[in-house]
């Protein structure tokens, strides 16, 4: 039985104890909802009424908030469609998460302080402040292999921070590893932490080429999940005239922008006012066009489904140029993932196989920056635990990915130089 199944049984009679920071999800709900033919829930998604937290086929997990919990169901009902609510209570379920995490918590709450923070922790998420001090250490104590430096600031004022792996035999080649631009898909920094750390330590073909990671590309939204909404998406913008606030940050790039995102600032997905209006998304323009005419490969880490990603993401009829290589690179991926740890990942198109979504990191890389791969890469799981993914995965996905990493990297490389 899946874990939003037996929690919705635990917990939808299961109401006490909620701390103070899973507050803004009392009351609510996730619905499992049947047969929407007519495309009912992407309408309402449109509109901010529902936040899509999974579709696998015909069903699709979506949560619901008190305040329009009754509008949902009317048009639910007036189109026939068949739900049934699976958690009747984020805030509830969210404690008992938590509550489960502490108890088989390994490490020591203090292995990473302001004065001490070696490595990526293992059996924990990191706080932001807990990713900045591991960043300023390892900038210190290794300054041959790794830079790190602050491209921006977020709309609150949070550095955004840049690693740079330098490599030992350089060849001008270069890859863009970026991560956490949505706020509550923890594994995707987890992970580019982990690969920072590997990067450091490695002499294998990843010494060939210099690798830029942003591990945190929307600090407000994290530490906005770790305070306020496990569940946040978005940056933490202020909306003129409007009870929401937030933008979707991979909605905002300048591709095609507009065309499958919200321009309703309740919507999970809203675009912004125009493109590049927000200062992550600017900073992270700005560092990526420095580096364009070397870069071979663009990944953008989400979660969740187990799945690599290829433009383009805005149309679901238009071909991305290189489509045959893309999907035989991604191949190369996901079976290095394989063996590495048995897990299953899947290539995909984005648009057409998922859903269309513009101004995106991977779609502008490719439109404007001319990379030859790029993908978004959604990491485990495939909705078992969804966004609340244990963090005693932290390290098989970490390991999966880096040995993905490196065999995509080899494959690329070998590519120009044969056909050189
Ligand atoms: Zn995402």
């Amino acid at each position: 039985m899946r874990v939003w199944q037996v929690l919705s049984i635990v917990l939808v009679t299961s109401m006490d104890g909620a701390t103070s920071i899973y507050e803004g999800l009392r009351g609510h709900q996730v619905w499992s909802v049947n047969g929407d033919t007519d495309g009912l829930v992407s309408q309402l998604r449109l509109r901010g009424m529902v936040d899509v937290l999974h579709h696998s086929g015909p069903t699709q997990k979506l949560r619901v908030s008190p305040e329009f919990a009754s509008d949902v169901l009317a048009n639910f009902q007036d189109a026939g469609l068949e739900y049934h609510a699976v958690i009747g209570d984020l805030a509830a379920f969210l404690q008992e998460e938590e509550n489960r995490d502490r108890s088989v918590r390994r490490e020591s709450e203090d292995s990473c302080t302001a004065h001490r923070c070696s490595a990526p922790l293992h059996a924990q998420y990191m706080t932001f402040e807990q990713m900045e001090w591991y960043l300023k250490q390892v900038n210190e104590t290794s300054p041959s292999k790794i830079s790190v430096s602050s491209i921006g600031r977020s709309v609150l004022g949070r550095d955004l921070w840049l690693a740079h792996l330098k490599a030992t035999n350089s060849t001008g080649r270069s890859v863009w590893i970026e991560a956490g631009i949505h706020a509550r898909e923890w594994i995707s920094s987890a992970v580019a932490l982990h690969i920072i750390h590997k990067l450091l330590y490695d002499d294998s073909v990843m010494a060939d080429v210099d690798v830029y990671v942003v591990p945190m590309a929307n600090p407000d939204g994290y530490v906005y999940t770790w305070t306020n909404d496990r569940l946040w998406r978005k940056n933490r913008r202020p909306v003129a005239n409007s009870s929401c606030d937030g933008v979707d940050l991979n909605r905002n790039w300048d591709d095609h922008f507009g065309v499958g995102a919200s321009s309703h600032a309740c919507s999970e997905i809203y675009d912004g006012l125009f493109a590049f209006s927000e200062p992550e998304t600017q900073a992270l323009r700005d560092a990526m066009q420095k580096e364009k005419d070397n870069l071979i490969l663009v990944l953008s880490l989400h979660s969740f489904g187990q799945t690599l990603l290829y433009p383009w993401g805005w149309s679901a009829t238009k071909e991305a140029p290189g489509t045959l290589q893309l999907i035989a690179v991604g191949k190369i991926f996901v079976e290095a993932i394989r063996a590495a740890t048995g897990r299953h990942y899947s290539v995909k198109n984005s648009a057409r196989d998922l859903y269309v979504a513009s101004g995106t990191t991977d779609d502008w890389a490719m439109a404007v920056l001319g990379t030859k791969y790029v993908y978004t890469v959604e990491l485990r799981d495939q909705g078992f635990t969804g966004f609340l993914l244990p963090a005693a995965e932290i390290v098989p996905c970490s390991v999966e990915v880096w040995h993905g990493l490196q065999e995509v990297i080899k494959h690329i490389i070998k590519e120009e130089t044969t056909s050189l």
